[in-house]
């Protein structure tokens, strides 16, 4: 088996977008790269740091991604230590999937609260298949969890003249009902995205609205390489269900569009 075969929960979320997608992302890509600075990502990082700021005490479990047994072992040991009120990427591992908690907060009565960062100004639907997965993870790994909640940046928060208030900065909303929801059927949609992982080529996928949402696709080049300058899909108007019916047709351009609508015309007139 590829030593590539695991999940995580961004792999999760590409994989829930398409297969092709986490393939590529992890069979092509570089697995461990580090954000460019001013990046998406690299912005979310630094807002994950700063979530930290309202956790005071908290622990960071700075092992690599890439020493993940040594992470688990390790979050394992802070857990046990009831001097410690919360663990900043704690680790954890079911059934070939790897999640990092952001943070994981200890709560009273041995349950535990899991938080998520999120550097958007507001919890989107997407969010909920991040924080599933980890919650799928957690429980099965027997963490008690009595609240799961996003943190993210509070629109409304102005800076005061003695500088930043972090907990306002931040709001944070309890998504435990709505991310329950997500669980169902995550077993298969795991064992699927295992199963694609494992395959020696990428799954060959037709690139169509859902490359756009919730990213747009970094493949996305090369997945529509082969189509033609006037590709169906940039027409206006034309709903992906009607690019379906084209599809089935052999219609991938604009200009045969019109060449059959010509010959419908034609065999019509020719049939009266
Ligand atoms: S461009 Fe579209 S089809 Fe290609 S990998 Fe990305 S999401 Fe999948």
């Amino acid at each position: 088996m590829h030593d590539a075969v695991y999940l995580t929960k961004s792999r999760y979320t590409a994989g829930l977008q398409c297969l092709r997608r986490l393939w590529l992302n992890v069979r092509e890509a570089g697995v461990w790269e580090t954000p460019e600075s001013g990046s998406t990502e690299d912005v979310g990082l630094e807002i994950g740091r700063m979530a930290h700021l309202l956790f005071p005490g908290g622990v960071l479990v700075q092992e690599k991604p890439w020493e993940h047994a040594a992470a688990v072992a390790r979050t394992g040991t802070l857990m046990a230590d009831r001097s410690v009120p919360a663990i900043f990427e704690a680790a954890f591992e079911h059934s070939g999937v790897r999640v990092r908690v952001d943070v994981l907060e200890r709560l009273p009565r041995g349950y535990w609260g899991m938080r998520e960062t999120k550097s958007s100004g507001e919890v989107k639907d997407h969010h909920y298949d991040d924080v599933a997965v980890q919650l799928h993870v957690l429980r099965n790994t027997g963490v008690r969890l009595s609240s799961v909640e996003i943190l993210h940046v509070n629109k409304a928060y102005v800076r005061g003249q003695k500088g930043i208030s972090w907990p306002r900065f931040f709001r944070r909303v309890e998504v435990k009902t709505e991310t329950r929801k997500r669980l169902d059927g995550i077993e298969i949609r795991l064992k699927q995205q295992l199963a694609c992982l494992s395959r020696t080529q990428a799954p060959k996928i037709e690139p169509d609205g859902h490359c756009h949402a919730p990213y747009s696709c970094e493949h996305w080049d090369r997945c529509t390489a082969s189509k033609p300058a006037d590709w169906v899909f940039h027409m206006p108007n034309l709903n992906a269900a009607r690019r379906t019916e084209l599809k089935a047709l052999g219609v991938e351009s604009i200009s045969s569009i019109r060449r059959i609508f010509v010959c419908h015309r034609a065999n019509r007139s020719s049939a009266m």
